[in-house]
């Protein structure tokens, strides 16, 4: 079957070797037959980079890589993003959360007496739910005030509107979808009208995603993932999660790291075969 698949990195940093590694992947899995798409994720404003895009499209190319035009840069698209979020709002699944960081860690510690009222999730201590609860009075006022918001998905809610649901993995078959291990997900962003997983989610079903690849770090958010396709009833893609690629030493490559970005290898007078080839030296 021809698939679409999409490579999606954020600008934030040069790619590296794991990074080019998943673009290879992807266009892979794609095949001659299917079309692979390139997104750019740039949500974050305070850490993408017109210079690293700039430098995505320059590398990809370097490396022989040919995506359909033209490319989607999710930067461009928050008013679209926000209509999706007031939709989820106008449902009810969403709450505004004032809380933060210092916050929620104080409320966690708060609760560290009764450590079973703490749950730890994927990405560390789940929500602890404090303007879960909020009267509609109090959200309205602090709002009024001008008090910053996220989004909060009400998770147990949205789990019973959709029921079970499973996603498949090309490496692990049949998944059972456990979005509830993260707790409230924060849905659209104090600072920008989206997250990652609404955008990313919400762009895989736009842009007729039936592929997604991506590394296997990713696994645990696909959970997520599959609940919102749920409930704005998208299809759901397969996915296939694969291997990340360590630093020569074992350690997890890292946008900080540059010393094995492609260009770096590049101007090291490494050619594109030459990388080809250590990526295979690497996944053997
Ligand atoms: N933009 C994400 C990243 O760079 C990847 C998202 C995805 O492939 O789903 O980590």
């Amino acid at each position: 079957m021809a698939d679409v698949t999409r490579f999606a990195p954020s600008p934030t940093g040069f790619l590296h070797l794991g990074t080019a590694y998943s673009a290879l992947f992807a266009a892979a899995a794609a095949g001659p037959k299917g079309r692979f798409l390139l997104r750019i994720e740039g949500i974050d404003a305070g850490r993408s980079r017109p210079e690293f895009e700039e430098a995505i499209y320059e590398d990809l190319a370097w490396l022989g890589l040919v995506w359909e035009q033209p490319v989607r840069r999710q930067a461009a698209h928050f008013a679209e993003y926000a209509a999706v979020v007031a939709r989820l709002k106008d449902d009810g699944l969403l709450y505004p959360c004032f809380c933060t960081r210092a916050d929620i860690q104080r409320e966690i510690a708060g609760a560290a007496s009764a450590p079973h009222l703490t749950t730890i999730g994927p990405d560390g201590p789940i929500y602890p739910g404090t303007c879960r609860h909020l009267s509609s009075a109090e959200q309205h006022r602090r709002i009024d005030a001008g008090e910053a918001y996220a989004l909060r998905l009400r998770m147990a809610d949205a789990v019973a509107t959709t029921g079970p649901l499973v996603w498949h993995d090309a490496a692990r078959g049949e998944v059972k979808a456990t979005p509830e291990i993260f707790g409230d997900v924060v849905l659209a962003r104090k600072d920008v009208p989206t997250s990652y997983h609404l955008a990313c989610t919400w762009d895989d079903a736009l842009q007729g995603v039936t592929l997604v690849t991506r590394g296997e770090d990713l696994v645990p958010v696909t959970h997520i993932h599959r609940l919102l396709q749920a409930l704005w009833n998208v299809p759901t893609p397969r996915y296939h999660h694969h291997r990340l690629l360590t630093a020569p030493d074992g350690a997890k490559f890292s946008k900080r790291d540059q010393s094995l970005t492609l260009r770096s290898l590049r101007e090291a007078g490494n050619s594109r075969d030459d990388v080809i080839a250590l990526l295979g030296e690497m996944t053997r």
